[in-house]
């Protein structure tokens, strides 16, 4: 044997994994909530970025830690600033899809330096978030491969 056969079944694993296969349950809180709310929420759900959405369920930005850690560390009152004037916004807002594959996914959290996507699926009334992938959807990837080729 050559080690050509195991590496083109590899390939062919991680060609044909998709977003749903491995995509998670995601964070999402509405854009009028404070700021303040949004800390404890990070917290309560143990999670690193969170999904914004609007009072109708639309997606409308994301707040990562580090945003939230730059708002902290200023003057404001963090309880009565809402989440909408501190978040990334969209349509700046970088998704995918639940029928992408997770290569291309995996693809975007380095192209965009960022650690988490939203996954969308666009409805008559705008964009729901149905799920995410984070780095460490990818890292969990990663070792499935390896448990299935006997790595
Ligand atoms: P952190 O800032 O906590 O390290 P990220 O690296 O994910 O977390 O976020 C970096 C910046 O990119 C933040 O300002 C955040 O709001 C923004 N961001 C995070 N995820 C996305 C995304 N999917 N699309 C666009 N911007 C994003």
């Amino acid at each position: 044997y050559s080690g050509k056969k195991s590496g083109q079944a590899i390939t062919d694993t991680m060609t044909k994994w998709k977003v749903k296969d491995f995509q998670s349950v995601p964070v999402v809180i509405q854009e009028h909530i404070s700021v303040y709310d949004a800390i404890c929420q990070l917290f309560l759900e143990d999670v690193g970025s969170m999904f914004v959405t609007t009072k109708e369920g639309n997606l409308s930005g994301v707040v990562s830690r580090k945003d939230l850690l730059r708002i902290a560390i200023g003057n404001q009152d963090l309880t009565k600033m809402p989440v909408h004037m501190m978040m990334t916004r969209m349509p700046n807002i970088t998704v995918c899809h639940k029928e992408d594959t997770l290569l291309s996914a995996a693809q975007q959290l380095m192209d965009r330096q960022i650690d988490s996507l939203p996954v969308v699926k666009q409805s008559a009334k705008g964009l729901e978030v149905i799920g995410r992938v984070t780095k460490t959807t990818i890292t969990r990837a990663f070792l499935a491969l390896s448990e299935e080729h006997d790595i």
